[in-house]
């Protein structure tokens, strides 16, 4: 697998919870909540473009007020998605602020808001300009999970039960369409903007019937299909698959949610708060165990479990929580 993700936590495992999400060789960034930012410098928070919280619960939504000093006067729009209730917090949030001066500046800030709902996403606008007042609010259909579809990734959330709904995200890279630059010189075919099109129908998922005209140095233009051209010049490698989630109870709808979504994740950044002795605790609390991290992680067939959230009573268990959830994530 290749990819061009590099994802990281922003703090140790007993610290706020949030992964960044750096993009190889771009100037961009996701982030998946806003814990405590201190340890993340100001040209990596410049990168972020879009953020999922799972929940505004104070130790995943402190790190708003940072971000937003950070990125204030820099023209850029900034798009958050976040759960019922989600735009309420955010305009508090923004309402703890004077904004007096800001028509005297150009360069401001926009946030683009998404508030998922189980049958629906409500979008709305808050630019600086305008004191961060509401607009262009509307309602959009919510299909399959998905928040953000690019021509490199998508982004999809479960609705998870927290007490109150809680976000949990997936990022999965789409495949890596290549041309094998060496096939296309054997077959004497010439390079051109055909190539592009040709990798923008893989990408879409086109019939394999479809039909091209490829321009040929010895054979003029000739007609092969998305099959026959595949077979001959592409290289397929899948992308990265990563989940995340977090403060979520032990239940089976919610364990289901969450299998479905980090299915066959490369990486699946996990809560696990509490040991395995303390499962009442997480059940009154709504939060999983290690050892519940490592079973869904394990039934979820993912590659690699991370395990993070660590409640703060067990600074001097860390190695059992980390030993529980591998434990049971490899069937032990
Ligand atoms: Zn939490
Ligand atoms: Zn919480």
């Amino acid at each position: 697998m290749r990819s061009n993700f590099l994802p990281k936590l922003i703090n140790d495992p007993l610290g706020d919870p949030g992964v960044m999400v750096e993009f190889l060789c771009q100037q961009r960034a996701l982030q998946f909540d806003l814990g405590d930012l201190s340890s993340i410098t100001n040209s990596e928070l410049l990168k972020i473009s879009h953020i999922f919280i799972s929940h505004t619960h104070i130790d995943h939504f402190i790190g708003f007020d940072h971000l937003l000093r950070v990125i204030f006067g820099r023209g850029k729009t900034i798009h958050l998605y976040g759960p019922e209730n989600f735009i309420t917090n955010v305009a508090g949030k923004l309402a703890g602020f004077t904004w007096n001066l800001v028509d005297r500046y150009s360069e401001l800030v926009t946030f683009e808001v998404t508030e998922v709902h189980s049958s629906h996403l409500v979008k709305v606008k808050l630019k600086a300009i305008d004191r961060f007042k509401q607009s262009d609010k509307r309602e959009i259909p919510f299909e399959n999970g998905i928040l953000l579809d690019e021509e490199k990734f998508t982004v999809r959330t479960a609705i998870l039960e927290h007490r109150i709904p809680c976000l949990g995200f997936s990022l999965e890279e789409k495949n890596h369409v290549n041309i094998c630059k060496d096939k296309l010189k054997k077959k004497h075919y010439q390079s051109g903007p055909w190539l592009k099109e040709l990798k923008k129908y893989i990408c879409a998922g086109k019939s394999d019937e479809y039909i091209l005209e490829v321009p040929s140095m010895v054979k003029g233009t000739q007609k092969k299909t998305l099959g026959q051209l595949k077979l001959e010049l592409v290289l397929i490698s899948p992308g990265q698959k990563i989940s995340y989630v977090v403060d979520t109870v032990y239940n089976e709808a919610n364990k289901k949610r969450i299998i479905d979504l980090a299915r066959g994740s490369d990486i699946f950044y996990c809560e696990s708060p509490f040991l395995a002795e303390e499962e009442a605790r997480g059940q009154e609390r709504f939060h999983l165990t290690a050892r519940q991290a490592g079973i869904i992680a394990r039934q979820a067939e993912v590659k690699k479990l991370n395990v993070f959230h660590f409640s703060g009573r067990h600074t001097l268990r860390t190695e059992q929580l980390i030993q529980e959830a591998d434990e049971a994530f490899m069937g032990k």
